[in-house]
């Protein structure tokens, strides 16, 4: 047979391919990708290490090429998926026809662009490792830097940006960095930390233009404001990669449409940022991009690609998500919002709980490491908010 093709080869291809492996299938594995190689490589280290300069490439890759290829997985670069024939099952490529007899979809997702802002030098999105080392290299030539969107993107960047000593403006329409993610009060608790590390706000204001003539000269608000700026970071979201499916037949209305299983057709997966699934926990549709989920998508694709299909797994997946800024790490796991619980230990680690009825639903923690391993535990039953507020804050008391 033709085996199994994976489109992507960043977190969720990667995992897929050897949860394929670990579910003993010995069929052909072929993992295709757009990026130039020699290596996949992970993202996080984009806004953090690599961008500081404190690991170079290598060191962010995501498996050694020799252990990809020591488990017979042929892995490709510099190949792009331009269509889909779903009947005749063939992914159609840069190189040619690659036809499947299961394929997995983890195509991720791309940064949002400025509407009606041109490419220019000292423009900078951030997905990718040549972004990364773009982004470093302005730094290096010492910078006035503007930061278009206070997401998680936006302030590992400035965080770093600091560290390298490039001044730095955030704006955005919100009025307090991560806002959606973590509410106003952390919000506000994190742009406290980077204020104190000489972060300026401009919050409230959205961007109208970045103008320059060879290169950015300055960023144009809403409010007429005008900021100098050397280089420009738009961290404004990501919107996941599917243009290639569009004529395919299946659902991109919102990501790739999957259901509770993962699948978006018969034979064919999706796992990662690319995928909008039903998730049978929550009774709900979501779209996550977070790394770990994008690993877990990747398992539960795998499998059930294989299986027959009364084996077939649920993705009941809990989200989970990490950022780290200064040396402070953010966390977030499950649904939050809602009902809260603030549990603080000394000034600057802080224990959020949700919770929907008395039911613990999420937790956002800012440092509180070892509470908040407890926290997410308790996620994965059903647990009175009384009760896990009991076990963080006795955590928070001892320190932790
Ligand atoms: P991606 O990583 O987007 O990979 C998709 C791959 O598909 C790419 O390699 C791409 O080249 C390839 N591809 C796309 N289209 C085609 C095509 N047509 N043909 C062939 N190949 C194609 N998450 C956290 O939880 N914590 C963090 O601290 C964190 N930090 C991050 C920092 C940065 C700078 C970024 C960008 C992301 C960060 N994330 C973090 C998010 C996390 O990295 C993503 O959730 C994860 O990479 C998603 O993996 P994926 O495999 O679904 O997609």
């Amino acid at each position: 047979g033709h085996g199994v093709v994976v489109v992507g080869a960043s977190v969720a291809g990667v995992h897929a391919a050897e949860a394929l492996r670990d579910n003993a299938y010995s069929g052909p594995i072929t993992v295709l990708d757009a990026e130039p190689g020699p290596a996949s490589y992970d993202r996080p280290p984009l806004s953090k290490q690599l961008l500081l300069g404190e690991w170079d490439l290598p060191r962010a890759a995501l498996r050694a090429p020799a252990a990809l290829a020591d488990r017979h997985i042929d892995t490709r670069y510099g190949v792009h998926a331009v269509g889909l024939d779903v009947d005749a099952a063939t992914v159609h490529t840069s190189h040619g026809p690659q036809p499947f007899d299961g394929l997995i979809i983890a195509t991720g997702a791309t940064p949002r662009r400025l509407p009606g802002v041109a490419p220019m030098a000292g423009l900078h999105g951030l997905r990718t490792a040549s972004e990364c080392l773009a982004l470093r290299a302005d730094f290096e030539r010492g910078a006035e830097l503007v930061i278009v969107g206070a997401g998680f993107i936006g302030m590992e960047v400035a965080a770093a940006a600091r560290a390298m000593g490039v001044s730095v403006t955030v704006v955005d329409t919100l009025d307090a960095p991560m806002a959606g993610q973590l509410g106003r009060e952390l919000g506000q608790q994190l742009q406290r930390l980077h204020e104190g590390h000489g972060v300026r706000f401009l919050l409230g204001r959205g961007v109208t233009s970045v103008r320059g003539v060879d290169r950015v000269e300055s960023v144009e608000l809403d409010d007429g404001t005008v900021l100098r700026a050397d280089v420009v970071l738009v961290g404004i979201g990501a919107r996941p990669v599917t243009d290639w499916l569009s004529r395919s037949g299946l659902d991109t209305s919102d990501g790739l449409i999957c259901d509770r299983r993962l699948f978006a057709a018969p034979q064919i997966v999706g796992a990662g940022d690319v995928v909008n699934w039903h998730n049978p926990r929550y009774d709900r549709r979501m779209r996550i991009e977070h790394w770990t989920t994008a690993m877990e998508h990747g398992a539960v694709a795998a499998g059930n690609l294989l299986g027959d299909a009364d084996e077939h797994r649920d993705a009941d997946l809990v989200p989970y998500f990490w950022s780290d800024q200064y040396g402070v790490r953010i966390q977030q796991a499950g649904i939050t919002g809602a009902t809260t619980r603030v549990v603080r230990g000394d000034p600057d680690t802080v224990v959020v709980l949700s919770g929907d009825a008395d039911l613990l639903t999420g937790v956002i923690a800012v440092g509180a490491d070892r509470a908040f391993v407890r926290a997410r535990r308790l996620l994965r039953k059903p647990c009175t908010l009384d009760d896990a507020e009991d076990a963080v804050a006795s955590l928070l008391a001892r320190g932790g």
